[in-house]
């Protein structure tokens, strides 16, 4: 038996957000049409923060629409019901999207917190950050708005 739930509540998505190494950013292009990016990011207490150069088509977007839709999914696995039948198979799977509005970061220290939330998701110890490095990387972030979470699996994986 396949089953869906819908997960409501912030703390049971940033489970399944603090899993992820990566996401992907959905942004509208100035043409208006759709622009996907993955990306890796941080996050913390409902905000999710990115980094990336100064320049290029992202930044040219989010500078005129700031409005994105982000996905993180994890706990990917094929289950299948029988060998030979194609529809028997599925994936499995946890996924959250998350909604928001891009902030450009300026100041030295909120960048720095925000570069450590950052590297937090990935590595477990703390950094030194100089000036330059600092200066020269634009890190943004996205308060949660708004968010779904879903999680399909099949009753064999529980
Ligand atoms: C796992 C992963 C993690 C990443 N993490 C980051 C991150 O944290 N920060 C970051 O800045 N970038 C990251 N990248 C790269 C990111 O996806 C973009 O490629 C990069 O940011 C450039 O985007 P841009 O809009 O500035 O494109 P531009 O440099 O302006 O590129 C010009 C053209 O290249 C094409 N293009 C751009 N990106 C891609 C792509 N990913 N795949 C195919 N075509 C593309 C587009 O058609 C675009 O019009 C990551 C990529 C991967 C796969």
């Amino acid at each position: 038996m396949r089953k869906t739930t819908f997960l409501t509540q912030l703390s049971d998505i940033e489970i399944i957000i603090k899993k992820c190494q990566t996401c992907h950013v959905a942004m509208v292009d100035l043409l208006g049409k759709p622009y996907l990016l993955p990306f890796n990011f941080g996050y913390a207490n409902g905000v999710v923060y990115l980094h990336s150069d100064f320049k290029g088509k992202k930044i040219d977007i989010l500078k005129k629409n700031p409005s994105v839709c982000i996905n993180f999914t994890t706990d990917h696995e094929l289950f299948r019901q029988h060998d030979k039948v194609a529809c028997s198979y599925g994936m499995a799977y946890r996924s959250v999207l998350v909604y928001g509005d891009v902030e450009f970061i300026e100041g030295f220290d909120e960048k720095v917190d925000a570069l450590n939330i950052f590297m937090k998701q990935y590595v477990d110890r703390d950094f030194t950050y100089s000036k330059p490095s600092v200066d020269n990387v634009c890190v943004y972030k996205v308060v949660i708005k708004d968010f779904q979470g879903k999680i399909y699996h099949h009753e064999t994986l529980e």
